[in-house]
């Protein structure tokens, strides 16, 4: 096996690694097939090993499952008269050399079904200790480590370069609704904020917490965005990130929900602050008055429950629709196009796709083909949308809000799973003509789609 070397310190020993809690984040079907692999205990024992990408946090690391690898049974050398399983070293020999190929980190997972908040065995910490020691050695710069599933819960150690890293802060389950699995049985209530009575009324008092808890951010915060803001601020969501570079124009007061006419020239983040901050002091707003993909951005962005794209070009959706691929973010994106003749408005159409890493991306689908985004380039090649006497797309601040108004509930969907599971992922077609806003039939995993051979790359190599 090729192994590659941590870099050495001056006297000839790696750096210590500072400890950092560690979330694995997983899409909900995969998450489905380890589950039933692992808690499936009538021959003993069993386990597998997850293959992940990394992205790094300031405050923690993300792995980002790419592939599972069950044990199979031709490698298991004792299952032993208890649960304990015993396994080829020769298998974890093949593991370190994909997890070298794809430059991902190992983690290997088995279950102790039913155990609200699991604890691993001694032979657990030993054997993990054993392996990890040795294996994070050969897979430098990243922590790879051992969990255990439990009921609703989960645990885990890490270890970097040979050293104990840090521990599972949680499993993170993409999909609708979004889960988390903590070291501890996740069934706290917190009190129930009295402003948001009539909502928990209507969607169960765990909404709230789930809520306080949750962070979404809203790329583009004009005519779609700035009415999501507006309405994530009164569902009582705990944390938003507004993302937009621009500054408030005359011609944006026909359509930005919170902008006055006295706000002419003050950079749009700024006005949705003020916005948010209006209706609920508690709610902490982060302002990047920049355009997406900057650094800024990504580092915010690594660590939101939900993405909501309200931009209007497809070469920025393309970015963010790569990103959530990457990361394993839920996004929801919205746009409109109205074309009009003379005066007459002949059409105006839009969508709201709703994308889960189980479900098409938007350039899965025709938004985003390839021929969309050549076309733009050459009707919009770069720096366009930085003239001042560009002319803007036709825009109703009326037709903006019903899309964003689905977005809202959209997001509220994947924080709470209000909907039961009858919303999900999927593509919505709206006509601001008629009123029509309609199910498109659904789309599926494009081979050869760009953005989803990235799936839980994380930050790549
Ligand atoms: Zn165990
Ligand atoms: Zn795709």
């Amino acid at each position: 096996m090729r192994r590659r070397f941590a870099r050495r310190g001056v006297h000839g020993r790696a750096p210590v690694p500072e400890p950092r809690p560690v979330e694995l984040r997983i899409a909900a079907d995969l998450f489905a097939r380890v589950r039933g692999h692992v808690e499936d205990t009538r021959r003993g024992e069993e386990a597998g090993f997850l293959l992940c990408g990394l992205g790094r946090s300031p405050d923690h690391d993300l792995l980002v499952v790419r592939e599972w690898i069950p044990i199979p049974d031709d490698a298991i050398t004792s299952r032993g008269t208890g649960p304990m399983l015993a396994w080829s070293a020769d298998f974890n020999a093949r593991m370190l050399v994909r997890a070298d190929e794809l430059h991902a980190a190992l983690v290997l997972v088995h279950a102790h079904p039913g155990r609200r908040a699991p604890v691993p065995s001694l032979d657990d910490t030993r054997y993990a200790s054993q392996l990890f020691t040795i294996a994070s050695r050969m897979l430098p710069g990243r922590p790879s480590g051992a969990i255990i599933l439990g009921d609703g819960a989960a645990t885990g150690a890490f270890w970097q370069d040979g050293r104990r890293v840090g521990a599972l802060r949680r499993v993170r389950v993409v999909g609708v609704p979004l889960r988390n699995w903590l070291p501890q049985p996740d069934d706290a209530i917190d009190r129930a904020r009295p402003r948001l009575n009539r909502q928990t009324l209507a969607i169960g008092p765990r909404s709230d917490a789930l809520l306080a808890r949750a962070a979404v951010a809203v790329i583009g915060v004009c005519g779609g965005g700035s009415h999501v803001c507006q309405q994530l601020a009164h569902q009582g969501l705990g944390r938003l990130v507004v993302i937009d570079g621009d500054h408030v124009e005359e011609s944006n007061l026909s359509r930005m929900v919170g902008a006055t006419s006295k706000d002419l020239g003050a950079l749009k983040t700024t006005v949705m602050r003020r916005m948010i901050t209006a209706i609920d002091r508690s709610i902490a707003v982060q302002e990047i008055p920049k355009r997406f993909p900057c650094e800024d951005a990504i580092a915010a962005l690594k660590s939101v429950d939900v993405i909501v794209a309200c931009v209007d070009s497809f070469a920025a959706r393309e970015q963010i629709n790569l990103f959530c691929r990457r990361y394993l973010v839920p996004l929801v994106d919205i746009g409109m196009a109205i074309v009009t003749n003379g005066e007459q408005l002949v059409h105006a159409r839009g969508q709201l796709v709703v994308v889960t890493p189980d479900s098409a991306c938007l350039r899965c689908g025709p938004l985003l083909s390839d021929a969309a985004l050549a076309a733009e380039q050459i009707e919009r090649p770069r720096g366009y949308d930085r003239n001042p006497n560009a002319p803007g797309a036709p825009q109703v601040v009326s037709m903006n809000g019903t899309l964003a108004s689905e977005a809202a509930n959209a997001v509220l969907d994947l924080i709470t799973g209000y909907a039961g599971g009858v919303r999900g992922s999927g593509w919505w077609t709206y006509d601001g003509r008629r009123g029509d806003l309609t199910p498109f039939a659904s789309l599926a995993v494009r081979d050869g789609c760009p953005a989803c051979a990235e799936q839980a790359h994380g930050d790549g190599k």
